[in-house]
């Protein structure tokens, strides 16, 4: 026993490197990072995955040096698909990774305080709910308020539709009758979170938008006397503030009257939008979000954070608990009444990353001033390059309310979708810059969407340039095949 015990001792304690081997895969994995970021501006946005892109190492009974593995990451996963770390990634919704998150997870991974339960660790629960009631207080909250710093912007919306559902006593036998308020527009991790919270049998209105794409309430306040006409029982109404098509803020406030007058259980889904919070020109666009009863924000978005982080802000936390506390005697020690709520109590989530570091770091080495130019200034590029771009022939979508906005070349081709792909197409063998599509009410738009901290106005500048030599490459390769 004692002789087996040492032999499984000595292999079991290569877990735990010497200070030299430490240092040197943290040289090794830094260089590796510092290599990264000091040559971002001249990596792709977006790189042709390599033909054969499959890992070609296995798992093993022996370890291999860490050249191997890094070698293995640059060339596979790094120089491979959308980077979205770089100042060209203007597609979907970017974010970019400021580096100081990078050395929160680090701590984070190394120290592995436990950020689930307050017994555990009070001062990284104190962390987590001291930066949600920061994003309360910038939503405009009351005390009391709180949420759960989340994996990213989906798991944020369960949370609150979890909590609507229970606070509004939709049971199984009553889901047939619930109804559901959202625009065509909403993000479709919504309805994925209406399904899995058991919904999917509840009747969904999509309510007609306007020209801006934000939800016609008229439309709303009509659906909501029909419905109940006939006997339904309508129980929440979800806006968005920051569409993933066009950036655009629904009327929240008129939203948040008719959800009083009916009492339906009002969601803000702002989780690309909410940040601009912090911009005091946009302040207005929000209106009506301090009276909704929960938002769902990423950080991992609007503070350019690493993925990994969103949260979901609501306002009466005992009915999010009721929603998710569970009670069990393996967990007795951790069952009293402490001065702070614990995150397991209020998500789906015991054990957890201690996620908060992440984003307390950046916020307190920054401070708050270059986050808010940062969000002015991806405003005011979108702004810029909805100009542009028409001064360039294309046709534009609505005027952005935010930093995403849509547009595509006016062309006399006949099919002007097929070119607009055509053009993409183009982009995106450049590389340089990353843009992607979506397709409304049947028409086929290309996005841009500006949010990386690392878009300025060279970025902008680049995308128009290769633009135009897009167009003028499709515009060739049209004209010698129908000639
Ligand atoms: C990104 C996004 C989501 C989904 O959030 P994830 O962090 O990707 O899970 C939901 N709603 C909106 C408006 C978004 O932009």
């Amino acid at each position: 026993m004692s002789d087996k015990l040492l032999q499984l001792e000595q292999l079991a304690r290569r877990l735990e490197p010497s200070p030299e081997q430490r240092n040197s895969w943290n040289a090794q994995t830094q260089a590796y990072a510092d290599d990264f970021i000091n040559h971002i501006e001249i990596l792709k946005a977006y790189d042709e995955p390599p033909p054969n892109g499959r890992l070609s190492l296995p798992v093993e009974e022996q370890g291999k040096p860490l050249e191997q593995l890094l070698a293995e990451l640059r060339t596979r996963v790094d120089r491979a698909g959308i980077n979205p770390a770089s100042g060209g990634h203007l597609g979907y919704v970017p974010g970019g990774g400021v580096f100081p998150a990078a050395l929160g997870d680090y701590l984070a991974a190394v120290t592995n305080r436990y950020a689930g339960l307050f017994f555990a660790n009070p001062g990284a629960v104190r962390i987590e709910n001291a930066l949600i009631r920061w994003m309360c207080e910038l939503m405009g909250y009351p005390d009391g308020a709180l949420g759960n710093l989340s994996s990213g912007g989906s798991i944020a919306n369960l949370i609150a539709i979890t909590t609507a559902r229970d606070f509004k006593g939709i049971k199984a036998t009553r889901v047939e009758k619930a109804v559901v308020y959202l625009t065509g527009q909403v993000h479709h991790c919504v309805q994925k979170a209406l399904r899995i919270a058991g919904l999917g049998e509840a009747a969904i209105r999509y309510i007609p938008v306007d020209e801006h794409f934000r939800m016609d309430t008229k439309h709303l306040h009509i659906q909501l006397e029909k419905d109940i006409f006939q006997g339904l029982e309508p129980f929440l109404v979800v806006g968005s503030a920051g569409t993933t098509d066009t950036g655009a803020v629904d009327p929240l406030d008129e939203i948040a009257s008719l959800a009083e007058q009916f009492g339906l259980w009002f969601h803000v889904d702002a989780a690309y939008g909410g940040f601009f919070l912090l911009v005091d020109e946009l302040k207005g666009k929000f209106r009506g979000i301090e009276r909704s009863d929960s938002v769902a924000i990423d950080p991992h978005k609007g503070l350019f954070l690493p993925y990994g982080l969103g949260a979901v802000l609501i306002k009466n936390v005992r009915a999010q608990y009721d929603a998710h506390f569970y009670k069990a005697n393996y967990m007795q020690d951790a069952q009293q009444d402490w001065e702070e709520a614990s995150p397991a109590d209020l998500s789906p989530e015991l054990t957890k990353h201690f996620r908060g570091l992440r984003m307390w770091l950046p916020l307190q080495l920054f401070g708050l001033g270059p986050f808010r130019a940062a969000l002015e200034e991806k405003v005011l590029l979108c702004r810029y390059f909805y100009q542009k771009v028409q001064e360039c022939g294309f046709e534009v979508g609505p005027e952005p309310d935010l930093s995403i906005m849509i547009f595509r070349f006016r062309t006399t081709a006949e099919d002007s979708a097929r070119f607009n792909e055509r053009l993409l197409e183009y982009v995106r063998r450049d590389g340089r810059v990353f843009l992607s599509s979506t397709t409304i009410d049947g028409e086929y738009w290309i996005r841009l969407a500006v949010l990386s901290f690392r878009t300025h106005k060279r970025e902008i500048d680049l995308c128009l340039d290769i633009l135009m030599e897009g167009v003028a490459q499709v515009e060739k390769e049209l004209a010698s095949a129908g000639g």
